[in-house]
């Protein structure tokens, strides 16, 4: 081996041993908190080489979070490890949390409330008006049911907050203890799973001596995105950060997610400075509208399912990976070489959507 190599080689391993200690010591910052494990943790982190070679750009790979195991599994589930566990300090028994019909988070709360004995009130608002019985009886919606939740319908734009707020009120005047779990799970507290993640991730990639160039992903309610840019910043992390819109314009989403990456911070009594330019969200993809279907989405989703057999929602990680997908064959990423995306999860919402996709019938054999 050549002088110049070793002294590579060596600059990798001090990077590395460099890079395993800041994750260690934001384990250590992140073990003050509170946290009832609900997830099967870490993800698998893995390839998918017969994307890359249908795209012809950087080798891509997927963080399963779609793999967190808690009723099918998903992104909330990281975030609820530590809202349940203050629910629980603070001697909940009722949790009270809000999303739109098909919403992915009011599930996994149903299903972590049921798994720790506790009961649980969704509010879904119904924000596409839709009267498909499947999209407001199936999907997500069965599932929440099933989990034992009480769950009620509110007009689409109404104030869900305040929705939360009176129902609370109404539930503590029946000598109930409410906790209120605000949309997508986005608080700063919520938020800490995806500082978890952020974590988890650069030392996985670390430990398997992989350079992770970007990281894409959809981004909604902004805390998974907002917990990602803290946890990068706070690993010092050169990871470009890209969340993909679903429902809010460019400046609007970028803002929620910088507001929350600060105040997620500040909870975890860092002192490090997110520069504004690191947080980064595309918000092109969104079509007609939150839950609106788009061609791209569609293509995209059929895409992975027939090349990786990996499935993905109509909502949030489709509309994802359309941006992901969109965003290769313009040369956004050229010059890199691993670009991960973070499969939010989601799936279940397919049921609620059976007719969007465009298949065969059954082929006359
Ligand atoms: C909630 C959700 C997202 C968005 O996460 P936020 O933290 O709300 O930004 C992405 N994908 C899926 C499948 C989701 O359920």
């Amino acid at each position: 081996m050549s002088l110049v190599q070793e002294t590579a080689d060596q600059r990798d391993r001090d990077g590395s041993d460099l890079m395993a200690s800041r994750c260690k010591a934001l384990a250590v910052q992140l073990a003050r908190f509170p946290r009832v494990p609900l997830g099967h943790l870490p993800t698998p982190l893995e390839p998918m080489d017969r994307l890359s070679e249908h795209l012809g750009g950087p080798r891509l790979w997927v963080k399963r979070d779609d793999c967190t195991g808690l009723s099918s599994g998903g992104n909330k589930t990281r975030k609820l490890e530590y809202l349940m566990a203050d629910a629980q300090t603070q001697g909940a028994d009722t949790i009270i949390t809000q999303g739109a019909t098909q919403s992915n988070h009011a599930r996994q709360t149903a299903a972590a409330a049921a798994k720790l004995g506790l009961a649980c009130h969704i509010l879904l608002e119904d924000r596409t008006g839709s009267n498909d019985p499947s999209y407001i009886m199936s999907g997500n919606v069965l599932l929440d049911r099933l989990h034992g939740a009480t769950v009620s319908k509110r007009d689409g734009g109404v104030d869900m907050n305040v929705e939360m707020e009176t129902l609370a009120e109404t539930l503590r005047g029946q000598g109930r203890r409410p906790y209120i779990i605000p949309g997508g799970g986005s608080n700063p507290i919520g938020a800490l799973g995806y500082v978890n993640c952020a974590r988890e991730l650069v030392d996985q990639a670390n430990g398997l001596g992989l350079h992770i160039d970007a990281l894409v992903h959809a981004t909604g309610s902004s805390g998974t995105q907002a917990g990602l840019v803290a946890g990068l910043a706070a690993l010092q992390s050169d990871i470009h950060l890209l969340g993909i819109g679903v429902r809010a314009p460019q400046e609007k989403q970028e803002g929620m997610v910088f507001d929350l990456a600060q105040r997620t911070l500040a909870h975890l009594g860092s002192e490090v400075e997110i520069p504004r330019a690191d947080v980064r969200a595309n918000c092109n993809y969104v079509g007609g509208g939150y839950g609106v279907p788009t061609d791209g989405m569609i293509a995209a989703l059929k895409l992975l399912a027939e090349t990786e057999g990996l499935l993905f929602d109509p909502v949030y990680s489709g509309k994802g990976l359309d941006g992901l997908i969109d965003l290769i064959r313009n040369d956004y990423f050229d010059g890199m070489e691993n670009v991960v995306f973070l499969h939010t999860g989601g799936s279940a919402a397919l049921f609620g959507y059976p007719d969007t996709f465009d298949l065969p019938g059954y082929a006359a054999l």
